[in-house]
């Protein structure tokens, strides 16, 4: 069974190595041994899979123990990751299946493995995936927005805006000690607004998606220039739960359409790589390739994804395609502004492409 969050940790391991970072997957019970096994193979696969490998890459550490019947591996696991610490104080783990629920045998003991990680190791990346929300243990933080990174500021101000409203829950950005390439390019804005476009949202519109086509051609993306954008430097981002690739039966038939955009971009001759709830869903075996490949930019494509696909990676150009979330829940527009701007946005580095909906003036807003 295909799992996202597991995609998640092997996105953010494979963007350490890349940084020339070991990282260190830990499995601590039988129960996500296979789990591990699954985020270092994945790791590896992708290291080999990258056509411009960087010089220096790190290295996929794993740990095996067992919390459930034997409270002395507790320490035995922080002994060996201590010994794992670089020169910079820097670690970089990765924890699936972490389940620290303190009414089952093991769970406090990995919430005493990541206390006393954290206490120790003042540069800890430490990324867990299967975690409870009621059991989060005091010392995990949300970490990969507190250094901006390589990004323009003209795209931080936009995300700041929502670590603004934030205040408290999102870590304010910390100066990462890294000079912003100048202030970057001036936002673009386009509209989902006119004649030719159909549907309430962006995602299902045909003429956006060729609106968006013109734009990145005009940016000259795909263009071959050596300073200029290749596909695979652009992400194309929503939220929105409708998007999807052309759904196929086991015979091969077309059994559901490939959303709006998605055939825009096509029709102007754009190669597209499509990561949708559906496509998860019913292409699951392209759809863990297409990860793999997104992860490493592999293939020179344009990337159209749902925001929780692509955490923890970066692209020259973003294009942010608001969208309908299929569990509105009582949230408000700004919330869903905010997780835009904190999720999809902050993915961009150089050029930022918003394309803007007209407000509704009946209820629509809130169908699901
Ligand atoms: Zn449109």
């Amino acid at each position: 069974m295909y799992e996202g969050k597991t995609v998640l940790l092997v996105l953010q391991g494979g963007r350490w190595l890349l940084q020339g970072h070991d990282v260190q997957v830990v499995s601590t019970d039988n129960d996500s041994r296979a789990a591990s096994r699954m985020v270092a193979g994945q790791l590896e696969m992708a290291l080999s899979a990258d056509p411009t490998p960087p010089p220096t890459p790190g290295a996929v550490v794993r740990h095996h123990y067992n919390f459930f019947n034997r409270e002395t591996d507790v320490q035995q696991a922080v002994t060996d990751l201590l010994a794992r610490v670089k020169a910079d104080g820097q670690l970089h783990v990765l924890l699936d299946e972490a389940d620290f629920d303190s009414s089952a045998v093991h769970g406090p003991r990995l919430t005493t493995l990541v206390a006393r990680l954290a206490e120790s190791v003042p540069g800890l990346h430490l990324w867990a995936a299967g975690v409870r929300h009621d059991a989060i243990p005091p010392s995990l933080r949300p970490e990969p927005l507190t250094v901006p990174l390589r990004c323009a500021p003209s795209v931080l101000r936009e995300v700041q805006t929502a670590v603004d409203r934030y205040q408290g829950l999102v870590h304010n950005y910390s100066d990462s000690g890294v000079p912003a390439p100048g202030d970057g390019l001036r936002v673009i804005r386009l509209s989902h607004h006119g004649n030719a476009h159909r549907g309430r949202w962006p995602v299902e519109c045909q003429q956006c998606g060729k609106e968006v086509a013109a734009e990145l051609l005009r940016l000259g993306v795909g263009s071959g220039g050596s300073s200029l954008p290749n596909y695979r430097d652009v992400f194309i981002i929503t939220r929105s739960s409708e998007l999807q690739d052309d759904i196929e039966d086991d015979a091969g038939r077309v059994t559901s359409r490939a959303s709006g955009v998605v055939r825009g971009l096509r029709d102007e001759g754009l190669p597209v790589c499509v990561l949708g709830n559906q496509d998860v869903i019913h292409n699951t075996a392209r759809c863990e390739r297409d990860h793999k490949d997104v992860a490493v930019a592999a293939t020179d494509r344009v990337t159209v994804t749902r925001y929780d696909y692509v955490q923890g990676l970066e692209r020259r150009v973003v294009v942010m395609l608001p969208g309908r979330h299929k569990v509105n829940e009582g949230r408000s527009d700004d919330d869903f502004d905010t997780i835009d701007r904190l999720y999809a946005i902050s993915r961009c580095t150089t050029q930022l492409v918003m394309v803007d909906v007209p407000p509704v003036t009946t209820a629509t807003s809130t169908a699901t």
